[in-house]
């Protein structure tokens, strides 16, 4: 039987419009998201997007696709230079540079993946160092100065924009306002100073530093994500994602970069998040109103709860972090998690006949649709999530009235668990093993007393196996202990 697959849309940046998602490869996608850059621990906001991302990947993937994430990691960048170079004296060798470097971004890498286990965020399939791409990123740049798109200057090489039409095409940017001919060095600036930017930097003193063509230097950042996203996914990407404010420059670049080299569309989809804000403010570390994961799980704060706050809001919103937000997630995952414990168990004698307007099987049907329409529009968390509390109230009291037949109650089950895929917070939390120690427990005694010793040998090993110990009474009962 072939899987069903279903039809997912996301709003595209580049078409301004909510576009069914069509791989290149049948049932393929290809997915590159920009990682973080590691010179500190990553804030909540930074997470947001991270969750925003999970949850993309995480939806394709139960809806019948196999998603091939690559996700970067920037270990060379301004920043990172700043916060690593301090320490080294004047006359520091590159390697001492490159160590300090290397010391800074290997420490706050494994800060990093232990945050997205923390959250339960599924682990890229490639997750590249941008210091391991470094002749694949020179190569580009010399690919680009072929075409004429990039010149250089004092030692360093600049993307020539009025080489490229379409340069703008992403952040909607008007040519007019273009100062083609100037250039920045600088990874990030703003919007209003649209101009040549730098895909490759000349070494000044104090940085560590690669050999190049164009002698000792570093790549730009942009450059960095072109070169690990063509040579990892290929000539041709399905979606591409960041935070909103990396549609311009870096995607913008990114674009220029990559089209201008292939001579064709790279990536078809460009999905942005939106920002998590602290009154009013994006949160960001320069802004210093900001929150690690650590600093809310110290305060006691369950990650699940924080993944669910995040996730049941809707990513292309402004989202605005508060402690209520996260009390109301916990209640939320609060009554899915009762619900799905009251379907695990049995259904209780009813208080009496009571016609739902659709049998439970049919609205379980109608609810699934609706949970996957809305999804398939634009990841529309807060609509699915309302179908699925809708559900839970229905068959809470049509369960009240007559229970759900053990079939019906395996149904529902599953559609939870499918739910579950994406939003990784309500997990079936496997049986209590007390519970299951006595039923195995009063297995044996039955088997004894049928004097059917196979089987009652059976169940001993069975215990035994789950590391139980047992201590056969004078009384004849039987008592238990963990081995
Ligand atoms: P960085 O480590 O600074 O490169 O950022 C990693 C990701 O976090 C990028 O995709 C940013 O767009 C995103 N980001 C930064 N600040 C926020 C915020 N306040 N809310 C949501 N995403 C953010
Ligand atoms: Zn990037």
């Amino acid at each position: 039987m072939t899987k069903l697959r279903r039809t997912l849309s996301l709003f595209n940046t580049l078409t301004r419009q909510v576009e069914p998602v069509v791989p290149v490869l049948e049932g393929q996608v290809s997915f590159y998201t920009c990682g973080p850059t590691v010179y500190n621990y990553a804030h909540i906001g930074n997470l947001r997007t991270f969750l925003f991302q999970d949850l993309l990947k995480r939806t394709f993937r139960a809806g019948g696709y196999e998603v091939r994430h690559c996700m970067n990691i920037t270990d060379v960048e301004d920043k990172i230079i700043r916060d690593s170079q301090g320490g080294l004296p004047e006359e520091a060798s590159n390697a001492d540079r490159h160590a300090a470097m290397r010391a800074l971004t290997e420490r706050f890498t494994a800060v990093f993946l232990e945050d997205l286990q923390t959250l339960g965020i599924q682990p890229a399939d490639h997750l590249p160092r941008a210091t391991a791409y470094i002749p694949q990123m020179i190569q580009l740049v010399q690919d680009l100065a072929a075409k004429n798109l990039a010149y250089v200057r004092d030692g360093s090489v600049y993307y020539r924009i009025s080489g490229l039409p379409a340069y703008g095409c992403l952040a909607h940017l008007d040519r007019e306002g273009m100062q083609a001919g100037s250039s920045v060095d600088a990874d990030e600036y703003e919007r209003d100073s649209v101009t040549d930017f730098v895909l490759w930097k000349a070494a000044k003193p104090g940085e560590p530093w690669w050999d190049s063509p164009w002698g000792p230097g570093r790549p730009g950042w942009h450059i960095e994500c072109s070169a690990m996203g063509m040579e990892l996914l290929g000539d041709r990407v399905d979606i591409h994602s960041g935070g909103v404010d990396l549609i311009f420059p870096h995607h913008e670049n990114e674009i220029a970069q990559s089209d201008g080299c292939l001579g064709h569309q790279w990536v078809n989809h460009w999905v942005h998040g939106e920002f998590l804000m602290v009154e009013g403010q994006k949160m960001a570390k320069s802004a210093g109103n900001f929150f690690t994961l650590r600093d809310l799980v110290e305060k006691g704060v369950d990650p699940v709860a924080l993944r669910y706050a995040i996730q049941s809001n809707h990513y292309r919103k402004v989202l605005n972090f508060s402690f209520e937000g996260l009390r109301a997630a916990e209640n939320s995952l609060k009554r899915i998690r009762a619900f799905r414990k009251r379907m695990e168990g049995e259904g209780q004698a009813g208080g009496g006949p009571w016609k739902e307007a659709l049998a439970p099987e049919q609205r379980l049907a109608q609810a699934r649709d609706r949970f996957w329409a809305a999804m398939g529009d634009d990841l529309n968390t807060p609509e699915a999530l309302a179908e699925l509390f809708t559900l839970i109230s229905d068959l809470n009291a049509q369960d009240d009235h007559v229970a759900l037949t053990r079939e019906e109650r395996d149904a529902v089950l599953t559609f939870l668990d499918e739910a579950d895929a994406i939003f990784a917070a309500w997990p079936h939390e496997g049986t209590n093993l007390d519970a299951e120690v006595e039923a195995l427990i009063e297995a044996r005694r039955a088997a004894k007393a049928a004097k059917n010793w196979p089987e009652a040998d059976r169940v001993r090993d069975a215990l035994k196996a789950l590391g139980i110990v047992l201590e056969d009474r004078k009384d004849g009962t039987t008592g238990w202990r963990r081995g």
